[in-house]
């Protein structure tokens, strides 16, 4: 008789033998367990069946981590709280994209993932390194709310080598905190500033083998992927997302992701989910699962974009600079990273307008078909100004010293027709 495969086995022979976007939207989901249904349902039950008490008991102790097997076992559904249809369809899905990594765990937001992920992996008395300038949630979370909790948080320049961070991680050990783990956004929002994540892996591994202390890269990818790079690939133990942005990719939906080893994600970071509780809806889980189907098709879309738009800005004589992955130049440091780490340079732009605020405020007032508005990574571009809108909280004179002033204005690239978008922002450019 032929053995009939398993889940994992079909799915693992559809990874090998198919491209992401070939198999994202049938991928671990089969129809005829849901009435045929070619959508998977909205599963909105807070609690499920057990089939027998047997397999309850079976159920609570894997997700509990009280066997001590080393197969990989498979729960029935609990509890939403601990896992759910809709949130496992698109963790699958997610694992397609990026390369190099088994598990996936969704998040309630982008900081529900990093905060949990933090939480599940450092202690108070450790320390965690940081790039700098990250994301504005992440920075007052670096700077207020762990060093709180008696975890000790140290700021590097975005763009820092090897050595700078193995200079650090050493440091922080000898001050008697011993080094957990370094977070690294990479671009950078808003500079677009890149740090190169295979030397600071090897930074990580140096250090870990000297002293005999795991420490874990975490890599928050929100600028370029999943498309556009993929951190596992390049060293990062962990890659962490704000699903809000080129995953969710509609405005439509607030959500995060966590991806790495099975060993990380299923064992240490959902079991902090769980506990914490930062799990997003099955209905948010469903808006993701559906984005992932365009996900290729919309990035692909605003990279092309964007990729005009960022040749026009440059040759416009109210624009003093502009600060765009691709546009950087061989001989530049950025740009050998760059090549190392990125596929693509993404459909984010920051850039300089000539004179201040004042400037910078005309055109953020004049747009009529780019919307002035925060977040990034949706199908409809977006506008801001850093310096007192995402980036506001931050120390001014930081602020300044990373590059963040009055003058800097931060594009996120949609799908419409680039004629059109540089047609609002010409347009815009002219008001006096
Ligand atoms: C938006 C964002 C976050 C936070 O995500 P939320 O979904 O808003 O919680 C984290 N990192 C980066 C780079 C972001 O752009």
């Amino acid at each position: 008789m032929v053995k009939k495969k398993t889940a994992r086995e079909v799915n693992a022979e559809l990874r090998r033998s198919h491209r992401p976007e070939s198999i994202v939207s049938t991928y671990g989901y089969d129809p005829q367990r849901s009435e045929g249904s070619l959508i998977p349902p909205i599963f909105l039950s807070s609690t499920f069946v057990f089939p027998s008490a047997e397999e309850g008991e079976r159920s609570f102790r894997i997700a509990y981590h009280l066997t001590r097997s080393r197969k990989p076992a498979i729960p029935s559904l609990i509890y939403t709280r601990l896992n759910n249809p809709n949130l496992e369809i698109v963790e699958d899905r997610l694992t397609l994209f990026e390369t190099g990594t088994e598990a996936a765990a969704v998040f309630s937001s982008g900081m529900a993932a990093i905060s949990t992920t933090i939480l599940a992996l450092v202690r108070a008395g450790e320390s965690i390194l940081y790039s700098s300038p990250v994301y504005g949630g992440s920075d007052y979370l670096f700077e207020h709310l762990l060093p709180r909790m008696g975890i000790h948080t140290v700021a590097f320049a975005a763009g820092a080598g090897g050595d700078a961070i193995r200079g650090l991680l050493e440091r922080e050990a000898k001050a008697g905190h011993p080094p957990a783990l370094v977070f690294i956004e990479t671009p950078a929002n808003p500079t677009c500033t890149l740090t190169d994540i295979g030397e600071a892996r090897s930074a990580v591994d140096a250090f870990s083998r000297r002293n005999r202390k795991p420490v874990y890269l975490a890599i928050d990818n929100t600028f370029l992927g999943p498309m556009w790079q993929h951190p596992a690939e390049l060293g990062a133990h962990l890659v962490l997302y704000s699903a809000t942005k080129f995953i969710g990719g509609h405005s439509d939906v607030v959500a995060g992701a966590v991806l790495g080893s099975r060993a990380l994600v299923e064992d240490q970071v959902k079991v902090a989910r769980t506990i914490f509780g930062t799990v997003p809806s099955p209905f948010d889980a469903y808006l993701l699962m559906r984005s992932l189907d365009t996900l290729k098709m919309r990035m692909t879309a605003q990279l092309k974009n964007a990729r005009h738009v960022a040749q026009w800005l440059l040759r416009q004589p109210q624009v003093a600079e502009v600060r765009y992955p691709g546009l950087l130049k061989d001989g530049d440091p950025q740009k050998a990273i760059y090549d190392r780490q990125c596929l693509e340079p993404g459909s984010m732009i920051s850039f300089y307008v000539k004179g201040g605020k004042k400037e910078a405020f005309r055109v953020l007032n004049s747009l009529k078909l780019i919307k002035l508005a925060v977040s990034l990574g949706s199908t409809k571009t977006l506008a801001e100004h850093p310096a007192t809108m995402t980036h506001s909280d931050l120390d001014p004179k930081e602020r300044r010293r990373l590059g963040i002033d009055d003058r800097m204005i931060r594009l996120s690239i949609g799908t419409e027709h680039y004629q059109d978008i540089i047609a609002d922002l010409r347009e815009a450019f002219a008001q006096r």
